[in-house]
């Protein structure tokens, strides 16, 4: 193929620019153009021959002009590429209107041998259009002919890319760092669109939200949307977030989302912003569930910490049986109470039940409990909510009024308030209680002194006679004192025999003859008798009595031995207390005496309380029941009073029993109706007991419990205890006594 000049008119056209008068220095000349271009041009014929390149073909190949016009234009292209060129030429002849195709990417070879990348263009010049060979070429006529009836070429545009591949491979490797970064980081991205459509996720997103690609390659936006609502606690909430937000598009957000299985994801959002401008939204998702579970943890611990430590707080003031406050918060109340403005009033109660032991010991500890847990409730109703009622331990109550107008109201109302009587295991009580009242005043300013003057009080209102209440009064310090020195008096009068011992007869109601004496404890102190009731309770208290009780024994055997032994159906009744039968040596101390005073144990009476059988020992019974196998009888005194009934007598180790004088004293015209008595007397028969009458003061008394077949009779109207001196005459008297009453005996009387 010759090489030619093209025409430089033809050139300009070929490059798409107007033509212009070669020479114009208005405008550049469509060949200075043509050779200036950056890229390389070249005209190549329907045969693949290079008709036509420009300079800047020479440089990217390194071929001269000379060495390529008349070539095959394949010479320029790498191996793999070189089939291309016939497909294009007849794609764009078939498709005329095509007027250009895309560039398409294709590698060049230089004459060096070394490739490159480039981009080609192609579009089709007509015949008469396109330039002849070498611009500055004369026009070969002869080559135009050869060309024939294809003479159509292709103008081609060479351009080198290699640049752009660089930037490229940058754009690559930062698009792959993106990638990278977005695939490993823990959360959860979604980029949507302006436009609202899902543009992107990473597959944390979709391991989080649980959704498959299957789903997400649907494009179905609504069915992502409600797969994802369907995981939600709140899903308004989520919607409520994303509406605001899109109509907000530059607004950023942080919220939690909380899942129905339980786990928690932060939710940011942010614009997703090209050059300033919003053009869609990022929205991260990060599952925080480990840290709220771990916080949670935390939350519940502390919580659970702050619970216990209330709770160990309030146990530490709280009496555990009756949740009322403890010893320790009645005193922290009282003395600041007591550090509070002069002038206000500060009243302590002090309060005990009255024979609560009893209860215990006869109902047992369950009963007892809830008699306590109930009468700590009534004295809560009793006084006003900020006022502290306290359970200093056993069966002691105090109560804190301050400010209180009116305390003797209040200890009114508590000694009322027990008197409805409360049932317990199907058994119904009464309970009492005692109550000593102590105001601060001039003289008594500190805690310790009020409690102690309640106390006082409090022993003065039991000595009273129980179920009352008593304000503290100086004197009753007096009687404190003279109780001590009672106990130390006690102690002096044992060793030095002051105890002496009187007898009370008692009447067979059949034969009307003293049958039985009962020995009865003095005190002759300083030329009087000090009775019973003010020193035994002392005696128990510190276990003088059993040195009393032995002394009682042993000189009601010596001084009585003589009268038993004249009959032997004559009886000694000798009073035993509790703390007596404690000692586990106590029937053989009662047999070693009345061995050693040579009184047959057959003729001997023991008088215990029903209080004796139920503490938690049986060796009481046991001692008893060894005492009843050497022939020594039981009786169970102030039979009535406690909280036992008939239908326990049978499991007694028990004898006779002693009708208390109380119900004796109910008997005064002798025409009453009590079948109280008359159902103790008989069921007492019932069970093989002989029955005793204590406390008969009147001839109608006798008479009606001789009517009753009460089998003896005790009491002033036979005779007052004498001592032994005296006790001859008192025998005889009681015999005249019983002697004058009316013979109407019923008929069958024992
Ligand atoms: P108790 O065992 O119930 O003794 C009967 C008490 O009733 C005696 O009082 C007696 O004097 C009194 N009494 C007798 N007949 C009548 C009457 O018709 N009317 C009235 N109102 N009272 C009458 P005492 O001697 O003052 O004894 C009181 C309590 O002291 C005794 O009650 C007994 O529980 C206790 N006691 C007396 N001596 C001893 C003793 O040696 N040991 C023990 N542990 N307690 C004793
Ligand atoms: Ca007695
Ligand atoms: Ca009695």
């Amino acid at each position: 193929m010759a090489s030619r000049r093209p025409d430089a008119h033809h050139a300009a056209e070929f490059l798409g620019a107007p033509a212009s008068p070669a020479g114009s220095s208005a405008a550049p000349s469509s060949r200075a153009v043509l050779e200036s271009s950056p890229d390389a041009l070249l005209v190549v014929a329907a045969d693949g021959a290079i008709r036509m390149v420009n300079a800047a073909t020479e440089r990217m190949f390194g071929y001269s002009r000379a060495e390529l016009v008349g070539q095959d234009h394949r010479m320029l292209l790498a191996e793999g590429f070189r089939s291309g060129f016939q497909r294009l030429f007849f794609a764009l002849r078939r498709d005329a209107d095509a007027a250009a195709l895309p560039p398409v990417e294709a590698y060049g070879l230089r004459r060096d041998g070394s490739e490159f990348q480039g981009e080609i263009a192609c579009s089709l010049v007509a015949p008469e259009d396109h330039p002849e060979g070498h611009p500055d070429a004369p026009a070969d006529a002869a080559a135009d002919a050869a060309a024939g009836a294809d003479a159509v070429c292709m103008a081609v545009m060479v351009r080198d890319i290699s640049h752009r591949q660089a930037a490229d491979a940058g754009l690559r490797a930062a698009m792959s760092l993106l990638t990278a970064t977005l695939e490993s980081t823990a959360d959860g991205i979604l980029v949507v669109s302006g436009e609202g459509q899902i543009a992107g996720v990473n597959n944390q997103f979709l391991s989080m939200w649980g959704i498959s690609r299957e789903l997400l390659a649907t494009r179905d936006d609504d069915a992502v949307l409600g797969f994802v609502m369907d995981q939600l606690v709140d899903p308004a909430q989520f919607i409520e977030k994303v509406t605001a937000l899109y109509a907000d598009p530059a607004a950023e957000s942080h919220d939690v989302l909380d899942f129905r299985d339980g786990r928690t994801f932060e939710r940011y959002s942010r614009p997703q912003l090209v050059a300033e401008e919003v053009v869609g939204r990022v929205w991260s998702f990060r599952d925080v569930t480990p840290a709220r579970i771990a916080q949670d943890q935390i939350t519940q611990a502390m919580a659970d910490l702050a619970e216990q430590a209330a709770l160990l707080k309030s146990l530490a003031f709280q009496d555990p049986l009756t949740g009322l406050s403890n010893r320790q918060l009645f005193n922290d109340r009282l003395v600041s109470a007591l550090l509070g403005p002069r002038g206000t009033a500060v009243d302590v109660l002090l309060l005990d039940l009255d024979d609560f032991k009893e209860v215990n010991d006869i109902l047992g500890h369950h009963a007892g409990d809830q008699m306590l847990i109930e009468v700590g409730r009534r004295l809560r109703a009793c006084v006003r909510p900020h006022d502290v009622v306290a359970r200093l331990g056993g069966d002691e109550f105090v109560v804190l009024l301050v400010g209180s107008l009116d305390p003797e109201a209040a200890a009114a109302r508590i000694v009322e308030s027990l008197k409805v009587p409360l049932w317990i295991d199907g058994t119904m009580l009464r309970p009492s209680l005692s109550l000593g009242l102590a105001s601060i005043s001039e003289d008594a300013v500190d805690a310790s002194e009020l409690l102690r003057r309640a106390d006082v009080a409090m022993y003065a209102a039991k000595a009273a006679g129980k179920n009352r209440y008593l304000r503290f009064r100086p004197e009753m310090m007096t009687a404190l004192v003279r109780r001590t020195e009672m106990e130390a008096g006690l102690r002096l009068a044992v060793d030095s025999g002051q105890i002496a011992v009187y007898y009370q007869p008692i009447l067979s109601a059949e034969r009307g003859v003293v049958v039985k004496v009962e020995a009865l404890a003095r005190w002759e102190r300083d030329g009087e008798i000090v009775p019973p009731q003010q020193f035994i309770p002392a005696a128990e208290r510190s276990g003088l009595i059993v040195e009393i009780g032995t002394e009682v024994l042993l000189r009601g055997c010596t001084e009585m031995k003589s009268w038993l032994a004249e009959d032997s159906s004559r009886f000694l009744a000798v009073n035993v207390s509790g703390v007596q039968l404690q000692h586990g040596d106590f029937a053989e101390l009662v047999l070693a005496v009345t061995e050693s005073c040579g009184v047959d144990p057959r003729q001997l009476v023991l008088e215990v309380t029903e209080s004796v059988f139920f503490g938690d020992d049986c060796h009481v019974i046991r001692q008893l029941v060894a005492l009843r196998k050497a022939g020594v009888r039981v009786a169970l005194d102030d039979f009535g009073t406690g909280y036992s009934s008939l239908g326990r007598l049978q499991e007694l180790p028990v004898d006779t029993l002693k009708i208390d004088q109380s119900f004796v004293a109910m008997i005064h015209t002798g025409a009453e109706k009590l079948p109280i008595l008359t159902s103790m007397i008989s069921m007492a028969h019932g069970l093989g007991l002989t029955v005793t009458a204590e406390g008969v003061e009147t001839a109608a008394q006798a008479e009606y419990l001789i009517r009753l077949e009460c089998d003896s009779l005790q009491g002033f109207f036979f005779s007052a205890p004498e001592p032994g001196s005296g006790l001859e005459p008192a025998i005889s008297r009681s015999a005249e006594a019983f002697a004058s009453l009316r013979g109407d005996r019923v008929p069958g009387n024992r």
